[in-house]
Order: C-alpha cells, then structure tokens, then sequence
C-alpha cells in the first residue's frame, strides 16, 4: 500500500510543488483534508524549530507522516532580520498580499537607505522537517544567496523577490521564470536533499 504524507500546508501550489519535485510513489494529502485540526503558531526562534513544530505538532494529530516547511530573509546588516518574522516584518494586517509583501519590502529598504552595496548581503533559507507522531524523520535546510537591491525589480514570484538580486543571474529573483526559480532557490535546494533520503526511508518502511 502506498504511504500517506500530509504536507502541513492548506497553500495548494507549495503541496503540488513539493509532489512535482519530489515525485515519488505516494499519496499526499493536505491539511484541508483535516479540518478538524487545531492550528499549529510558528512562534518559534528559528526556520528550524518552527518546521519541527509543525511537522510532530500535525504528525501527533493525524497520525501520518507529516513534512512541514518554514523559510524567510535573512539579511545580515539586519542582524538577521526579518528572519522567522518575515512574513509579518512591517507590522502591517492586510489581507491583501501583496499590499503586504510591498510593505514588507519597503520597510527593509528603508532600513537599508543608507547601507552600501557590499553590506546588503542577504540569503532567503528554507527549512524542512518530515516526522512520524513520535520522533524527528529527516530535517534539510536549503539557502539562496544575494543581496538587497535598492528598489523593487520584477513582478514574478512573491514576498521579497522583487528586491532580492541574485548577483551571479545579474537579475532579482521576481525577473526570472518559475523553473529558474526553482533551479536555485532555498526551497528548490531543500526539496532536492530531502528526496533521496526520503526516498530510502520509504524503501525501509
Ligand atoms: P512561509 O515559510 O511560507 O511561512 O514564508 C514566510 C515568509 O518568508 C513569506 O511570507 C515571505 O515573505 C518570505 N519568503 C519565503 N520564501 C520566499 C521566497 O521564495 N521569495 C520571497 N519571499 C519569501
């Protein structure tokens, strides 16, 4: 019988991304298909805690094996901010996204106003975590490199993409296509260690 992995997101393209990409001979559910479930908040300090958290969190709930991500900017002349706050960096509730990357990007520019080029060093990070009800499984971590152009390029993709630029593509990452995208990304890069170790854990199990 084929293994049943919840991957904890209701996002529906993060769960066909992760089933693209990992393409293995499973059956992924989402957690729409768990409405009773209690919430699980990513109150944690890192990428890495809070992946963990909600992979065991949901795992314990549904009794499945159950991948959980986390991911976020990091930029160093920030001391690492917007880190694990990322996605509420500007304090800001709109409903609309993007309204809310835009001033999530905005106060990151304006934090960075008067910070040179060779200090806009940035990375976006991707922790991932699968696990049973009991115990961690498999944890991968994935980064993309770059740095924190001075205004918004592009419109592809979300989030900070329009300000962070990948200086060896000399373009921001809202500039390039969805593969391209994929080809580098921290969750790209993530999703490719994850696969052949999960891969020969299927085969144990
Ligand atoms: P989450 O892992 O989906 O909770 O993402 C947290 C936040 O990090 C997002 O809301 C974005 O602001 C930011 N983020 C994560 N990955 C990316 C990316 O690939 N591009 C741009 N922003 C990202």
């Amino acid at each position: 019988m084929k293994r049943k992995i919840l991957v904890a997101s209701t996002n529906p393209g993060k769960i066909g991304e992760l089933r693209a990409m990992l393409d293995l001979d499973v059956e992924w559910v989402g957690l729409s298909d768990f409405p009773n479930v209690k919430e699980i908040k990513e109150d944690g300090e890192t990428f890495a805690e809070n992946a963990r958290k909600k992979a065991i969190g949901y795992a314990k709930q549904t009794g499945l094996w159950t991948i959980a991500d986390d991911s976020g900017l990091v930029v160093d002349a920030l001391g690492g901010e917007p880190g694990v706050k990322s996605a509420r960096f500007s304090g800001a509730k709109d409903k609309n996204k993007q309204l809310l990357d835009h001033k999530n990007m905005a106060k990151t520019l304006k934090l960075l106003e008067v910070t040179p080029k060779e200090k806009r060093t940035a990375r976006f990070v991707c922790c991932l975590c699968l696990a049973d009800p009991e115990k961690i499984l498999i944890e991968t971590e994935g980064k993309l490199e770059g740095v924190i152009a001075e205004k918004e390029m592009g419109t592809n993709g979300f989030g900070y993409d329009p300000i962070f630029f990948v200086p060896k593509l000399e373009k921001s990452v809202a500039q390039l296509t969805r593969e391209e995208k994929n080809a580098i990304s921290h969750r790209g890069s993530a999703i490719r260690k994850l696969k052949p170790q999960l891969g020969k854990l299927l085969k144990r199990h």
